[in-house]
Formats: structure tokens, C-alpha cells, sequence
């Protein structure tokens, strides 16, 4: 009893911290900053506690995206780390049985081996009718065992079969877990980085072109001070949509950062990069932006984008950091627009960062 009373208070101290650092730092109340926090006040996660402790002294505060990086590095991973643990454990345990069955079955196949030539040479010797009858019914008893034994591993190998595809459903269910947004359903940065580095090796070894657009939602800090952080996230949800409502095929969908997404193009040319990038623009401008709570409607966001597109000599961070540059004149030149690495607007943005 006082084990379970002790527990109960150490848990309330953490949970107290825990919600008096949301509540000083005036953080929203949701599971996820409220686990960070928990975290944070048991100690047991030092680097959890190493980067809060390093960017509060920085920055004397957590924004959104400092909150939503710290949640995905050192609290999310661990998780999926655990998962893939013990589907890993069930791997090796599903193998060590099978590898027992199989090597009994080995042996079982030895002694009916022995038992085999063992007739045979009794067969050879025996003088009458009484002795083969004992011969041939020690080789039926045998030959059932056998029997018994292979229908055994049959049956023992048929589970495990099921079982090892379960498991590998697990782990790719795991697998693609790891790599989405869990707040828009797309690619997350992780994804992201994988993908562009290997559609960038392709597009450089085939020669084909490869475009790739890098997009901002504008004004969003404004919109989620007047809003609240909670609408903020469903506007990035319906930003996803859009994004995947237009997005089809091969193209890679990405969020890329707190309100940034990246969609990477193969086999696309700046010209038609150019027309998806508007379409990305139109489909998130035509939504009209509802309150789900109260109804209310609230308008409609817009955003920037940035394109470029791969040349000779280019490697992903290149094409990167040209894409960004774009997005960044489309800011500078009004917002809600696209700007592409050919537009004198991004030349002249080049320029005046060069000088
Ligand atoms: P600009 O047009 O120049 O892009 O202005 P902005 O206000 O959109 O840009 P800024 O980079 O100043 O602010 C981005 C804001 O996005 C900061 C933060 O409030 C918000 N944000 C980032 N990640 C998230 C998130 O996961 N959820 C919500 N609701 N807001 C986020
Ligand atoms: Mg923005
Ligand atoms: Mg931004």
C-alpha cells in the first residue's frame, strides 16, 4: 500500500512540474508538450532535458516548432525505437523455436536413418517368418514416428509462416510510421531528406530533368495569434490536403518544417513545375478557412513558392538552397505568388545577397 501511495506522489510532483512549466511558459495544454514536460521533470531523458535547458538559455523561450522538433528527436524516435525492438525480439524468438523443431526433425530423420539400415541387415540374417514380422513392425512403428514427427514441423512451420508475416507487417507499418507527419498524413522531413537525396542520384544518372518546389504558408505566425495554435494546425492540415488533392504520382510530398512543405519532381522540367506550383497555389487559396469548434468562418491563407530546378554540377543541397531562395523573393515581392530560379526577382534577390 505505501508502495502504491509512493508512487502516486512521486508521479503527482512530476506531473505538477510538468504542468507548471506549460503553464509559465504559457505553452498549449496538449499531450504532446505536456509529455514533454513530464519527461523533462523525471530526469531520465538527459539529452530531452540538455536541449530544453540549452535553447530556454538561448532563446529564454520554446516556440511551436522548437516544441514539435524536441517531441519528434527525443521522444517520438524512442518510441518507434521500442516498437522495432520487441517486434525484433519476437523475430529472433520465432527463429530460435523453428531452429529446435528443425534441428529435432534432423535428428528424428538420423534415427529413422539407423533404423533403416538396421532392418536391412536383420532382413539379410533372418531365418523365418516370426522374425521378419518383427522386423517390418519395427519399421512401421518408425515410419509413423517419422510421419508424426514431419506433420509436426508442417504444422509448427505453417504458424510461424503467418507469425514472420505479421511481424513483417508490423515492421513496415513501423517503418512508414517513422516517416509521416503524423499532423498532415504526409512525408516528414526524415522522408524528405531520404528521397530527395535518391530521386537527385537517379535524375543525375538518367539525365532526366527534376524539379523541385519548396512552399510557405504566409502571415501564418499572425494567423495563429489570432486564432489560436490549435486552428493553426488544422490550417495545416487542409494545406496537406490540398497539397495531396493535387499532387499525383511520383511526385514526393513532404513537410518539410513547422509551416513549410517541400514537393520534389522527377522527371519534370521548370516550365511544368511552374503550372504545379500555381495549381499547389490556387487549391490552397480556393479553400475557404471554417472554425470546426464555433463554425466561424475565418478567411483564407495563402501561400509562397519557391522552384528550381536540377542542373550539371547540382547536389540536393544546391537545388535546396536555390528553391529557398525562390521562396524567400516570393515573400519579399508580396506573398501568394511562385517564383522560379529563371524570374528576375530571384536574380535580383542573388545578386543583393552576393553584394
Ligand atoms: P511569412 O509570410 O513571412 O512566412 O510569415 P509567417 O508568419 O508565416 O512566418 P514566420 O516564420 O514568422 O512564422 C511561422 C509560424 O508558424 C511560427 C509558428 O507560430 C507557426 N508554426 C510553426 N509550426 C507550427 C505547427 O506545427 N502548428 C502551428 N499551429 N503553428 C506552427
Ligand atoms: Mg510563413
Ligand atoms: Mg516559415
Amino acid at each position: 500500500m505505501i508502495k502504491v501511495l509512493d508512487e502516486h506522489e512521486r508521479t503527482m510532483a512530476f506531473a505538477e512540474v510538468a504542468l507548471g512549466q506549460v503553464k509559465s511558459l504559457r505553452q498549449t495544454a496538449v499531450p504532446r508538450n505536456y509529455e514533454i514536460w513530464y519527461v523533462y521533470a523525471t530526469g531520465y531523458n538527459s539529452p530531452l532535458n540538455k536541449i530544453i535547458n540549452e535553447t530556454l538559455a538561448r532563446h529564454g523561450k520554446l516556440t511551436e516548432a522548437d516544441l514539435e522538433q524536441i517531441y519528434e528527436t527525443y521522444l517520438s524516435q524512442i518510441k518507434t525505437t521500442d516498437r522495432i525492438d520487441k517486434v525484433g525480439a519476437r523475430v529472433i524468438g520465432e527463429i530460435d523455436d523453428v531452429m529446435t523443431l528443425i534441428s529435432d526433425a534432423l535428428g528424428m530423420s538420423a534415427s529413422y536413418d539407423d533404423s533403416l539400415s538396421g532392418a536391412t541387415q536383420k532382413l539379410s540374417v533372418a531365418r523365418d517368418r516370426d522374425q521378419i514380422k518383427a522386423i517390418v513392425e519395427t519399421l512401421v512403428q518408425s515410419t509413423r514416428e517419422m510421419r508424426d514427427t514431419n506433420k509436426a514441423l508442417e504444422d509448427r512451420l505453417s504458424l510461424s509462416k503467418n507469425e514472420i508475416s505479421n511481424l513483417q507487417q508490423s515492421l513496415e507499418a513501423i517503418r512508414a510510421e517513422s516517416l509521416t507527419d503524423p499532423l498532415t498524413g504526409l512525408g516528414n522531413r526524415k522522408y524528405f531528406d531520404r528521397s530527395i537525396e535518391m530521386a537527385v542520384q537517379n535524375a543525375l544518372a538518367s539525365g532526366e530533368p527534376l524539379s523541385l518546389l519548396m512552399f510557405d504558408i504566409d502571415h501564418f505566425k499572425s494567423f495563429n495569434d489570432s486564432y489560436g495554435h490549435l486552428t493553426g494546425d488544422q490550417v495545416l492540415r487542409l494545406v496537406g490536403m490540398s497539397l495531396k488533392q493535387t499532387i499525383k504520382g511520383q511526385d514526393i510530398t513532404a513537410r518539410y518544417g513547422g509551416e513549410e512543405f517541400a514537393v520534389v519532381l522527377p522527371n519534370t522540367a521548370l516550365r511544368q513545375a511552374l503550372t504545379v506550383a500555381d495549381h499547389i497555389r490556387r487549391a490552397v487559396m480556393a479553400k475557404e478557412l471554417k472554425k470546426k469548434s464555433t463554425g466561424e468562418i475565418l478567411g483564407r491563407v495563402t501561400i509562397s513558392v519557391g522552384v528550381s530546378m536540377l542542373k550539371p554540377g547540382d547536389d540536393t543541397d544546391s537545388l535546396i538552397e536555390r528553391a529557398d531562395g525562390c521562396l524567400y523573393a516570393a515573400k519579399r515581392n508580396g506573398r501568394n505568388r511562385v517564383i522560379c530560379e529563371v524570374d528576375p526577382e530571384y536574380a535580383a534577390e542573388s545578386h543583393s545577397q552576393v553584394a
